[in-house]
């Protein structure tokens, strides 16, 4: 292949690459609009092939090949950013659009110079690679789910498993990446042959030139511009997290930061709990079943109003439905160490949500068992040191199957219970909703609401069938916890039993072009954060902690959030300690506005 060739071959895959948005132009003449994504393979083969047997005939220069990729990657990789910033400029004068072309030239450049500092010797071509795949592969993120990439998300991805990945990985994961990340790394590692320079001297002496090029180009368009670059960084502070690469390399650098000092002692949550008195009178043991569900999203459950009918199996006089419940993050691993920590949504860091003692350590130390058992991918350091069961970890040994449906827990659920005859806690992490596979989250015979969106491409789902999939796994939700109260209410004659079932975050399903979860906590939309929770609570229970079905049915409307679980579960274990705060306890609330509804503080 000549380097025009190559040249051809790269242009062709950045016009493939940004096919969806030529066809909705002006340009979109020039291409084919019913580009079929198997002409996409085939020309992302093509092109490989075509830089497999290049003969090294680009010649480029460090600066050279910096600037290509730097342009690749600022005009291909970031179109979410582009235009966002498009959208919201000043249109009423030329300054708006000038300032925003002017970002453009300065972003490329800067992008230039930080790669020429990295491109010294042969690290120049495996840098360039590196950041054209990792660029790609975040682009793919933004533009497909609408997700931005922050601290929250690259944790997420951080902790996430083989499993879910593979959920990720769809046709159109691979096309894209291919066209905007493989072919141009390809190109880079095959067809360019960089340029050494003559010496280190002079190397040095252009890499400080370009230094200073950029340096006076940026100070002159920030003085030129800066009341629009002001107003863009007030109001629209959270685009910085559409910004590639430096999105991620940003939430890295945090994430660092947040894990780098030694935690060697955990600080003391709850020092001076101890049982009240009341706690050891001769009755039967307490156990309350926490179900931690995963992905639900209040907006689908027909106990607060949705439509259709996905909590069938939970319609039972006895069972309390909270209807105004929202989550302390719209991530797993946000969610999960802050409902079960004292620090409460308005100052919780998950820094320090993991240097400190959460509740199960509380229940622990004043003498209740607590157990976890864990159906998906982690109890996000929460659990670690209560006794854990995963049978995520061991699906052959308890379901026989790759992946366990969330059934698997009622079976687990009933071991746990009659492991100890001491008050517990057992909670039951549930994989719930959680996608983009929801498909896989139910078994064919729970499939009710059809046709479904079979696939982990999502985006390419008509919003029906991708809202009757979330549907089916909400359906089968309810009969998971449906079949586990039967059975609690069986064990009811020996224990008094309380099921709390509470989700992590909620979800978008397509609207407004969201899917996923994971949106800042400021701007995600409701269905992100308003959550499902519900209750059931056996009669002897119901008679120990003075709140019947309908008692708390009374104050079921009011505004709830993962705030209240750590003090909800110290006042159902009778914990006396300075850090309980009866306004947050759903079971005193109840008790104390009787018939009469209180809103409890958020
Ligand atoms: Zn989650």
């Amino acid at each position: 292949m000549s380097s025009d060739q190559g040249a051809i071959t790269l242009l062709m895959a950045a016009i493939l690459s940004i096919d969806d948005w030529l066809t909705r132009t002006a340009i979109g003449g020039f291409v084919n609009k019913s580009m079929t994504e198997i002409r996409k393979v085939v020309a992302c083969v093509h092109a490989l092939v075509a830089c497999a047997s290049a003969r090294r005939a680009l010649h480029l220069s460090a600066t050279g090949l910096a600037f290509v990729v730097s342009l690749w990657v600022v005009a291909l990789d970031n179109r979410a950013f582009w235009r966002v910033l498009w959208d919201t400029r000043d249109s009423s004068s030329w300054r708006g659009s000038a300032a925003v072309s002017m970002l453009a030239v300065v972003l490329w450049a800067l992008l230039a110079t930080a790669l020429r500092g990295l491109f010294w010797r042969w690290m120049a071509k495996p840098v360039a690679c590196l950041v054209l795949l990792t660029s790609a592969v975040l682009a793919h993120f933004i533009d497909t789910f609408g997700v931005v990439i922050d601290r929250g998300m690259i944790r997420n991805a951080l902790e996430t498993d083989l499993r879910e990945i593979a959920d990720l990985l769809s046709l159109r994961w691979w096309l894209d990446v291919g066209l905007r990340g493989l072919v141009p790394a390809a190109f880079v590692a095959l067809a360019v042959q960089i340029k050494r320079s003559s010496s280190w001297r002079r190397e040095t002496r252009d890499v400080l030139a370009l230094v200073l090029g950029t340096t006076t180009l940026t100070l002159a368009t920030t003085a030129a511009f800066f009341a629009d670059y002001a107003a863009t960084a007030r109001n629209q502070r959270e685009v910085r997290h559409l910004l590639t690469p430096t999105n991620a390399l940003n939430a890295l650098w945090g994430i660092w930061k947040e894990r780098r000092p030694s935690r060697t002692t955990l600080a003391t949550v709850g020092s001076d709990a101890t049982r009240k008195s009341s706690a050891s009178l001769d009755r039967k043991p307490l156990m309350v079943v926490l179900v931690v569900g995963e992905t639900a999203r209040a907006a689908n459950f027909s106990l607060g109003g949705y439509g259709r009918p996905t909590n069938v199996a939970l319609n039972r006089p006895d069972l309390v439905y909270f209807s105004n419940v929202v989550s302390c993050g719209t991530d797993t691993a946000t969610s999960l160490p802050c409902m079960f920590s004292d620090i409460g949504t308005e100052r919780f860091s998950i820094t320090e949500a993991s240097a400190r003692e959460n509740i199960l350590d509380v229940l622990v130390r004043a003498g209740v068992d607590a157990a976890w058992i864990e159906n998906t991918s982690g109890c996000k350091e929460v659990c670690k040191r209560v006794p854990t069961k995963s049978l995520f970890d061991e699906p052959q040994r308890w379901c026989g199957a790759a992946t366990c449906f969330d059934d698997v827990l009622v079976p687990a659920l009933q071991q746990a219970a009659d492991a100890s005859a001491a008050d517990k806690l057992v909670v039951l992490h549930m994989q719930g909703s959680h996608g983009p596979a929801y498909f896989k989250r139910y078994p064919p015979t729970a499939r009710r609401f059809t046709p479904t969106c079979d696939t982990n491409s999502i985006q390419g789902c008509d919003l029906e069938s991708l809202r009757n999939t979330y549907d089916n796994s909400i359906a089968f939700t309810s009969d998971v916890l449906a079949r586990s109260i039967e059975w609690l209410e069986r064990a009811s004659s020996r224990k008094d039993i309380v099921l709390l079932y509470l989700s992590d975050h909620g979800e978008s399903l397509g609207e407004g072009g969201l899917y996923l979860h994971g949106l800042p906590r400021r701007l995600a939309p409701r269905t992100q954060v308003q959550v499902p929770m519900l209750m059931w609570v056996s009669p002897g229970a119901a008679r120990r902690l003075g709140v019947t079905p309908l008692v708390l049915q009374a104050s079921s409307d009011a505004q709830y959030s993962h705030d209240n679980l750590f003090h909800t579960l110290l006042g159902a274990f009778e914990i006396d300690t300075a850090a309980y705060r009866s306004g947050l306890d759903i079971f005193a609330i109840a008790r104390s506005s009787g018939p009469r509804r209180r809103t409890a503080p958020p």
